[in-house]
């Protein structure tokens, strides 16, 4: 099933949209499926399991960071991913920089901004990161790049509300990109899983984070 539903994805997403194929809890075997089709970018969101997974499998794969990184897994991921989505406050970015200069690299990032109702999802919020943009300091540190941004929609059947959602990502990111501090680069805007993701590229989503719809479900 794996290898219908990846190619499902990428013969039907729009150009211009990039496909995170989202392997957390799923062995091995199931991302090289994948990979064979043409897969390469994948997400990961536990620090451990995503070390495992980028030191075993093909170096060409890009990996990405989607969970919430914990201050101590910082060291641990940063030699091995290419994008981390999930920037939830100013120490993490802080932290990501320092790191990062460390080892004498520089890593791609996108905040990750709070808009569902569930209080529970980690993120800034928007006027917050807004703010904390507009402060130069932040654009200044030498070793992360600010790419773009990264979202959820609240967890609901209720299409308006989803709808709503991805709207206010997408202002956001807007607002941001409007910044006089932030470049050509700050250009993508990550949002949509796999029962949303239709309503994300319709407003504005050009990269989607597809778990269960490729791999099935997790246990
Ligand atoms: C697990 C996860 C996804 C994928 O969700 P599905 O509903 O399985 O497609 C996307 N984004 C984040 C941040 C996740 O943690």
């Amino acid at each position: 099933m794996i290898r219908q539903n990846i190619r499902k994805y990428l013969n039907s997403i729009p150009n211009g949209v990039e496909l995170v194929a989202v392997s957390k809890f799923h062995p091995q075997e199931a991302i090289l499926v994948a990979y064979d089709e043409g897969q390469r970018i994948f997400g990961e969101s536990r620090a451990n399991e995503f070390v495992d997974k980028a030191k075993s499998l093909p170096n060409d794969i890009k990996w990405h960071f989607i969970g919430h990184l914990q201050s101590n897994k910082v060291r641990l991921i940063l030699p091995h991913v290419s994008l981390i989505h999930s920037i939830d406050s100013e120490r993490l970015l802080t932290l990501v920089d320092s790191e990062a200069k460390r080892i004498n690299r520089v890593v791609d990032i996108l905040l990750q901004v709070h808009v569902a109702q569930e209080e529970t999802k980690y993120g800034f919020d928007p006027d917050k990161l807004i703010a904390l943009i507009k402060n130069e300091k932040t654009t200044s540190l030498n070793n992360i790049q600010i790419r773009g941004i990264m979202g959820m929609a609240s967890n609901t059947d209720e299409t308006n509300r989803i709808e709503q959602d991805f709207i206010a990502i997408k202002k956001t990111f807007d607002t941001l990109k409007a910044l006089p501090n932030m470049g050509d680069n700050f250009n993508i805007i990550s949002m949509g899983m796999s029962d949303d993701y239709l309503l994300a590229i319709k407003h504005g989503s050009n990269m989607i984070r597809i778990g269960s719809s490729i791999f099935g479900n997790r246990y």
